[in-house]
């Protein structure tokens, strides 16, 4: 049976099932699904908290992203030998579960997760090129046209990759404060970091490179060396480094960035993978009008769920090689994770 499901309520189920005996903790979430589901963030544990050494694997950071990072979870769970006293795991499933089960990028209140996690004690960024382009990037009537018709040119790329504070009705918004999903992310940072002395975060995305290629990203340089030599075989970039993100100063409130501040006095190595599907144009696209469903009312009508089917299909495309290769691809990343914690 594939490890893939259709929709968060049975991702969440088949988890529950398969991780019976890890510790579960159950984070719910104060809305509801589409069909009126409950949604929650769930913890699991497997290792005792005195563990030396701990491995964390997050799932829906980008909601509908969830679909390739809880089949990983799951299959990781069915496949994972004990991991021995001194490495504890734990997994995190859909620490944006309404993003997952709307089949959007962010959370519910439009938060891209990917930007929120900033200090917000300090003045917000600024993006002088969304600034410049929030009418097109953003615009306030959409053409019905099948995604692939949409352009998305360099300019916009780089104005919406960098994320932006100052339209909340807008793509990649970073948000005015903590959004639920980071709040209980520094719950569950609490709860479990034990007396881990090592902690590993491997935050689990995809829609950006190329087709079924796993990739690292790191948020430091200082980080890369080791990516690169815990994650052997697999591309690992600085975040900023690459061209595609524009801004040379990086992408800010990255959720990678959040685990050495909940941890200062320990080490850790935070890593970010990405999984390609389509060429940038389409998932851009894809986000750009998602945003533009939630804010205009278009998500409940029947062209609001044709959308979000494309958007599915551009972040987790049903292509049984797609899904075969990407799947291995990041169960492998997982499997290396736990042998350089071992
Ligand atoms: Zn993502």
């Amino acid at each position: 049976m594939s490890a893939f499901s259709h929709d968060y309520t049975t991702a969440a189920a088949r988890l529950h099932a398969a991780a019976s005996s890890w510790r579960h903790t159950r984070y719910p979430h104060p809305l509801q699904g589409p069909a009126g589901e409950a949604l929650a963030t769930d913890v699991y544990r497997l290792g005792s908290t005195s563990a030396a050494r701990l491995l964390i694997v997050n799932s829906s950071t980008h909601g509908l992203e969830g679909m390739l990072g809880s089949a990983a979870q799951l299959a990781f769970v069915e496949s994972l030998p004990p991991p021995g006293p001194d490495l504890a795991i734990v997994l995190i499933h859909a620490l944006n579960p309404h993003g997952f089960a709307w089949r959007r990028r962010v959370t519910e209140d439009g938060v891209d997760m990917n930007r929120n996690f900033i200090d917000f004690s300090e003045p917000l960024p600024e993006n002088p090129l969304y600034q410049r382009l929030a009418a097109e990037v953003d615009p306030e009537s959409w053409p019905d046209l099948p995604v692939a018709h949409l352009t998305t040119t360099l300019p916009l790329r780089q104005a919406v990759h960098a994320g932006q504070y100052e339209n909340p009705r807008g793509s990649f918004f970073g948000g005015h404060q903590p959004t639920w999903s980071r709040r209980t992310l520094e719950a569950i940072y609490q709860a479990e970091g034990g007396q881990a002395g090592t902690i590993q975060l491997l935050d689990l995305h995809t829609g950006a490179g190329p087709w079924a290629v796993t990739e690292m990203f790191v948020a430091e340089p200082a980080a890369s060396g080791i990516a690169r030599s815990w994650f052997p075989g697999a591309e690992a970039f600085v975040m900023a480094d690459r061209p595609r993100f524009g801004d040379p100063t990086g992408v800010p409130g990255l959720v990678i960035s959040s685990l050495r501040r909940a941890f200062p006095d320990r080490t850790t190595i935070a890593s970010l993978t990405e999984c390609g599907t389509y060429a940038d144009e389409r998932p851009v696209s894809v986000i750009r009008r998602s945003t533009y469903a939630m804010h205009h009312g278009i998500d409940g009508t029947t062209l609001g769920q044709r959308w979000a089917a494309e958007a599915q299909d551009a972040f987790c495309p049903a292509d049984p090689s797609w899904r075969r290769f990407s799947l291995a691809g990041v169960l492998e990343r997982l499997n290396q994770a736990v042998a350089a914690l071992r």
